[in-house]
């Protein structure tokens, strides 16, 4: 174990304004007391790892993350459990994920026993700011820069992990998701950074999520980079299919999709209940068909931040996609969403392992 020193701030939040902060924050607008940072050093390795007051960072102009980019993060969820105990979901997968991210570009790896170390930390200093409502949790946000003052481009020789938390509600109102589907841009190619949780890869996507608002839709969906024709994923969340068969099919992993937590999980969940999830490539043409001829009977986003979003509708230049009435959540998306949320918020047994208890 790693020794955190902690420096507490000297300024927390009132408990009343706290109190009331919590009733129904907003997503990613308020933030907890304290922060965990990790710097790395080519010379030192990981060394300074601290709990410090949440305060604005102090970087150079010239640090590298400025002007190239390499950042990643993670996002991951405290939860109040339901015997009064605080837990995350499977971190283990998170700091597994934040690894394999750094490495895709090329930056300096933490172990993951630090990145979990870390999180535990900040959850238990914060850990009354972790809400208790139904739905709400405490988001919480590893993430890393390179930070080494030089504008030549190679990998950074210096890295800064931190990890800052927000208390959270519902991503998405109640009911369903409408989702553009994206003819023109692309989120990933074979051989990019697709798989990689990157800041980049969501700074090339708002354009196209822009785009989606603009069509009056809530969300955004991409399709393979190659020939604009199977279904890939959304700006931040997995897709998923259900049909009519009651089996759901999801795109298989390839290089160019996230390896959504959210997503193996359901899939496990789903086999455990005795619902089979086929990755197979999906046809965005199929689904067209399939939604009019009631083929697939529901559709669904699935992501830490939102959980379970039920989709109303697609829609494209051509038409549109309606999923059930369009605007009920579907019996499938409902089942999993309730299984996956009373297993985060320990309501029922763990049977896989992946509530990790911190408090
Ligand atoms: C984070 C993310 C997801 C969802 O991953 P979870 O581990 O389920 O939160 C899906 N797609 C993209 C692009 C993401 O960044």
């Amino acid at each position: 174990m790693t020794t955190f020193t902690i420096e507490k701030t000297e300024t927390p939040m009132d408990p009343a304004h706290r109190a009331q902060l919590l009733v129904s924050p907003a997503f990613g607008r308020v933030f907890t007391d304290h922060m965990a940072t990790i710097r790395y050093t080519s010379e030192k390795g990981w060394h300074d790892a601290k709990i410090t007051a949440r305060r604005p960072l102090s970087i150079d102009p010239a640090s590298t993350v400025l002007h190239y980019g390499q950042e990643i993060f993670e996002g991951m969820k405290a939860y109040r459990e339901a015997d009064g105990h605080i837990a995350t979901f499977r971190p283990q997968a998170n700091a597994a994920r934040f690894a394999a991210s750094a490495r895709r570009m090329g930056m300096a790896e933490l172990p993951e026993d630090l990145f979990i170390q870390a999180v535990d930390e900040l959850v238990r200093i914060d850990q009354d700011w972790v809400p208790a409502g139904e739905g709400q949790s405490l988001y919480l946000r590893p993430f890393m820069i390179s930070n080494e003052v030089f504008l030549g481009v190679k990998p950074a020789s210096e890295y800064l992990f931190i990890v800052i938390a927000c208390p959270v509600g519902a991503y998405f109102s109640a009911g369903c998701v409408s989702v553009w589907v994206s003819e023109f841009y692309t989120r990933a190619a074979i051989g990019g950074t697709g798989e990689a949780k990157c800041g980049g890869n969501y700074a090339g996507s708002l354009v196209a999520q822009a785009e989606a608002k603009e069509k009056g839709c809530d969300q955004v969906l991409f399709l393979d980079a190659r020939e604009r024709r199977y279904v890939e994923e959304m700006g931040g969340m997995n897709v998923m299919f259900v049909r009519n068969d009651g089996k759901i099919v999801t795109p298989p992993l390839g290089g160019t999709i996230l390896r959504g937590i959210t997503r193996d999980s359901l899939i496990r969940l789903a086999a455990d209940n005795g619902i089979e999830v086929i990755e197979e490539p999906v046809e965005i043409d199929e689904i067209f068909t399939g939604a009019a001829s009631g083929k697939y009977t529901e559709a669904f986003a699935c992501g830490t931040a939102a959980v379970l979003s039920p989709v109303g509708k697609l829609v494209r230049p051509s038409g549109e996609a309606v999923f059930g009435d369009g605007e009920t959540p579907g019996p499938v998306a409902t089942k999993l969403k309730k299984i996956l949320t009373d297993l985060q918020g320990g309501r029922t047994n763990d049977a896989h392992g992946w509530v990790h208890r911190i408090v």
